[in-house]
């Protein structure tokens, strides 16, 4: 990742991929504090459009709120970054990464004395579980690794730190032989992947698990728009293991992961073992929508 052509803007300019690094003091890689976003861009109908580019930089601005980390920049300043991140390397599709940081100036936890930094890269990235995962659904292993409890590293913040339990139960996941991981909370209820919300279809009903211990997933409420855009109806309750075995469809939900459905829980086949009809219809309404399809969600796209 980096050793390629193209610019990062990194504290207010943008500067060559390779030169876009910090030193090895870095107060974030050894405490884990940062906090960042995960935003698509898509070669839209009506231009590379970035998708709810203003609500991902909300997302992030909380997120710096929560752990109290001083952005060193406006919400304007970081919206236009983006734009010019995907301008400047001449992306059509891709994922943009803004990430805010401490840097180097000093050690131990406290990180007072560090300087803030703020870096936004984009790139490439195809489906996340790869392009059959779209069609086919994957399988998902409920992780033996519990989601954080929700006064551990606080849920509403996309924070590094939460991702060392993702990076547990998705390494869990794949070398037993699954595509994902779905985790519990420290109670025991259903919480969300490693990256991703989850949904459920059963009796045509659309079920997703109470926000609590996961993040709230910006994908996770353009399905519920488009919920109601198809009269369907959407209950968020809390959730056990058990009702995902015996659901009618699932699906996860994430910018990376877009919407993927899940065919298989446990070894526990999920409705027809295929992508069902209202994943597929919530599916297809979702990438209409990214992709300037809809004109009624062009406000949601923010032309690069
Ligand atoms: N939960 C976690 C842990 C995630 O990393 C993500 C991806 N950002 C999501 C849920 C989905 O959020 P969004 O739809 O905003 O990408």
């Amino acid at each position: 990742m980096a050793d390629r052509d193209g610019f990062i803007w990194y504290d207010g300019k943008l500067v060559p991929w390779r030169d876009a690094t910090t030193h090895v003091l870095t107060h974030s890689l050894h405490y884990g504090l940062s906090v960042f976003e995960g935003v698509r861009a898509y070669r839209s109908e009506i231009g590379t459009a970035i998708f709810r580019l203003e609500d991902h930089t909300n997302r992030l601005f909380n997120s710096a709120h929560i752990y109290q980390i001083p952005m060193p920049f406006d919400r304007d300043t970081i919206n236009e970054a983006q734009r010019m991140v995907v301008r400047e390397n001449q992306l059509e599709s891709c994922y943009l990464r803004p990430l805010v940081f401490y840097g180097p100036e000093k050690m131990g936890v406290s990180p007072k004395g560090a300087k803030v930094h703020v870096a936004i890269a984009a790139w490439p990235w195809g489906a996340y579980l790869g392009e059959e995962a779209l069609s086919q659904g994957i399988r998902v292993k409920v992780s033996s690794f519990a989601r954080q409890h929700v006064n551990v590293t606080m849920p509403r913040a996309k924070v590094a730190t939460t991702y060392a339990n993702s990076i547990l139960a998705n390494t869990e996941a794949l070398q037993d032989g699954y595509d994902e991981a779905l985790l519990l909370d420290t109670e025991g209820f259903v919480a969300e992947g490693s990256g991703e919300n989850l949904f459920l279809v059963k009796d045509g009903v659309l079920c997703e698990p109470e926000i609590a211990s996961a993040l709230t997933g910006i994908t996770r409420s353009t399905i519920h728009a488009l919920a109601a855009d198809f009269g369907l109806r959407v209950v968020t309750k809390r959730l056990t293991r058990d009702d995902v075995y015996i659901a009618d469809e699932a699906f996860f939900t994430g910018t990376a992961a877009e919407v993927t459905p899940i065919r298989e829980v446990d070894n526990r086949q999920i409705g027809s073992g295929r992508r069902g009809p209202i994943t597929e219809k919530l599916q297809k309404a979702f990438f209409d929508m990214v992709n300037g399809r809809n004109p009624k969600y062009h406000h949601w796209l923010s032309k690069v």
